[in-house]
C-alpha cells in the first residue's frame, strides 16, 4: 500500500519527521538536511525507484553504485527467500555454511587468474582494511629482512572507505583531513588526472610521465613498503578520475620490479561497472589481493570479498604456537544470505549474458554524452564503462573549478530530482552510474534530463536543436 494511503489511516505515521528527529544521515551536512523535503524510497523495480509519495526517478546511481541487474530481480529475490527458508545467519568462526563454501568458488574462478582464496567481511572498508593487515602481516611472517616493510604506497585524491586503516591510504582531503592525527601515513603518488595533470603534461604526448613519477616514489621506498593499493582504471569518489591507457599495467610491473604487493580496490569497479567483470582484466593485470564489495550482491545485501594469492595465503599457514594466524573476523562474515544474493548475482551475468549486452549501450552512452561537451560549463566528460563524470568548470577556458561555496553539483542533482532522476555529485562532477540492467529508454532519458538540469543551473542556454 502506497504510504499515502497508510498514512490516512494511521496519521502517526509520519516518515520525514521521524527521519529528521532520529536518522543521522552518512556524508551529509544534517542541517541543510533538516532544512530540505527529503525523498524517502518505499520501493523500486528494475531501474526505478519510487518513494512514499508514490513519485516515480530514475536511479542513476545504482543507489550508490550497488545496483547491477535492477531492484526486484527475479532471480535474486529468489534465492534469498529460498535461503531464508534455510537460514538466515551461522558464522564461519569455526563453521562454514552453504552458501559461502559456493561463492567463494565461483568468485575464484571469475576473479583474474591467481587469486585464490576468499576472506569475507561486509563492506568495502573491511574489504580493503583487510588487504592492508594482510598485506602487513605477510611480510612479518615472511622472514627477517622483510619485516622492515611496514608502509603503504597508495594515490592522492584515492578512496578506499571510512575505517581507519583505509582512511590512511585515501587521498580525498575534504573528507580525511580532520582525521589525520588517527591516521598512518603513506607514500603518496600522483593522481593521474589527465584534465588537471599534476606534471603540466598532455596526453598521450606525455608518454605516460606519471607512470614514471610513479617510479620514483617506488623506488625510493619499495624497501619499507608492504603493498600499494590503487583503484584500478577509474578513482571513484575523487570524482571518477580515469586512469590513461597503460598506466594500471605499468604500476602492476612495477610493483612486480620492485617486490611489493599490488592491492586492487575493485569496490567501485567491480562486478561489470566498467565494462569487464573486474576492471583488472582490461589491462591483463592480476593483483595480489582484489578487494571487492558494492556490486558483488547485485545491490541487495552488504557482502565483500578480498581475494588473496595462494602465496599470500600460504604464508599464513604454521603451527598454532607460531602465531601466523590471521586474526581478524567479522561477525557478519560469510553471511549466507548475503551470499546466496551474490551467487545468484554471478549466475544473472552468465545466464543473461549482461556483460555482452552492455557494450552497445556503453557505446551509447558515449554518443549521448557528446553534447554535453557543448554546454558552456561543462569542463570535461569522463566515461569508462557505466562510470561517467561531468566536471563542471565555471570557466570552460581557464578550467577554473566552481568554488565549495556554490554547491553546482548539489543544484544540478536536486534539479535532476525534480525532473525524475536521482543523481549525486562529487564536489563539481555530477556521476551518472547507473543499473547495468538499465533500458535504452531509460538511459537516453536519464541523460536528457542531466543535460537540461547542468543547463539550467549552469545558466546555459541549450542550442536550438
Ligand atoms: C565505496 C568504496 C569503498 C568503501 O566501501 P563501503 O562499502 O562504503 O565501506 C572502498 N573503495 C572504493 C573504491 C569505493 O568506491
Amino acid at each position: 500500500m502506497p504510504y499515502d494511503r497508510a498514512k490516512q489511516r494511521s496519521p502517526h505515521l509520519d516518515l520525514e519527521r521521524l527521519d529528521k528527529q532520529y536518522i543521522w544521515h552518512p556524508f551529509t551536512q544534517m542541517r541543510d538536511w533538516e532544512r530540505e523535503a527529503p525523498v524517502i524510497i518505499e520501493r523500486g523495480k528494475g531501474s526505478m525507484l519510487e518513494d512514499i509519495h508514490g513519485k516515480r526517478y530514475i536511479d542513476g546511481v545504482s543507489s550508490l553504485w550497488v545496483t547491477v541487474h535492477g531492484h526486484r530481480k527475479k532471480e535474486i529475490d529468489l534465492a534469498v527467500s529460498r535461503q531464508l527458508g534455510k537460514i538466515a545467519h551461522s558464522t564461519l568462526l569455526g563453521l562454514s555454511n552453504v552458501p559461502a563454501v559456493l561463492l567463494a568458488e565461483q568468485l575464484v574462478k571469475a576473479a583474474p587468474k591467481g587469486l585464490t582464496r576468499v576472506f569475507y567481511s561486509d563492506s568495502g572498508s573491511t574489504s580493503v582494511e583487510i588487504a592492508l593487515k594482510i598485506a602487513f602481516q605477510y611480510w612479518q611472517q615472511k622472514g627477517s629482512r622483510s619485516a622492515a616493510r611496514t608502509r603503504f604506497i597508495s594515490l592522492k585524491e584515492a578512496y578506499h572507505g571510512d575505517t581507519i586503516g583505509s582512511v590512511s591510504v585515501g587521498g580525498i582531503d575534504l573528507f580525511h583531513q580532520i582525521y589525520k592525527p588517527l591516521l598512518f601515513s603513506s607514500y603518496k603518488i600522483d593522481s593521474p588526472y589527465c584534465y588537471r595533470c599534476p606534471l603540466g603534461k598532455r596526453h598521450p604526448a606525455c608518454g605516460l610521465a606519471c607512470a614514471r613519477k610513479a617510479e620514483q616514489v617506488i623506488r625510493r621506498h619499495h624497501r619499507e613498503t608492504a603493498a600499494l593499493v590503487i583503484e584500478p582504471l577509474v578513482q571513484g569518489a575523487a570524482g571518477m578520475l580515469m586512469q590513461p591507457q597503460g598506466y594500471l599495467q605499468k604500476i602492476r610491473e612495477l610493483c612486480t620490479r620492485y617486490n611489493i604487493l599490488m592491492i586492487a580496490d575493485e569496490v567501485a569497479t567491480g562486478f561489470g561497472r566498467t565494462g569487464t567483470l573486474f576492471a583488472c582484466e582490461q589491462e591483463g593485470v592480476r593483483p595480489d589481493i582484489l578487494c571487492t564489495a558494492k556490486g558483488i550482491t547485485g545491490g541487495y545485501l552488504p557482502l565483500a570479498a578480498t581475494l588473496t594469492t595462494d602465496e599470500i595465503y600460504r604464508g599464513f599457514l604454521g603451527e598454532y604456537r607460531e602465531l601466523r594466524t590471521f586474526f581478524h573476523g567479522h561477525t557478519y562474515t560469510g553471511n549466507p544470505l548475503a551470499c546466496a544474493a551474490a551467487i545468484a548475482n554471478l549466475e544473472l551475468f552468465r545466464k543473461e549474458n549482461t556483460l555482452r549486452k552492455l557494450q552497445p549501450k556503453i557505446r551509447l552512452l558515449s554518443q549521448e554524452l557528446e553534447k554535453f561537451k557543448e554546454l558552456a560549463h561543462v569542463g570535461e566528460v569522463r566515461q569508462k564503462g557505466f562510470m561517467v563524470g561531468i566536471e563542471l568548470v565555471r570557466d570552460k577556458r581557464t578550467r577554473e573549478p566552481y568554488a565549495l561555496e556554490e554547491k553546482i553539483g548539489a543544484r544540478v542533482i536536486l534539479e535532476c530530482r525534480s525532473r525524475g532522476l536521482i543523481v549525486r555529485p562529487l564536489g563539481s562532477v555530477i556521476v551518472l552510474m547507473p543499473p547495468l540492467s538499465i533500458t535504452v529508454r531509460e538511459l537516453r532519458r536519464m541523460v536528457q534530463i542531466v543535460y537540461k538540469a547542468i543547463g539550467k543551473v549552469t545558466g546555459t542556454k541549450p542550442p536550438p536543436s
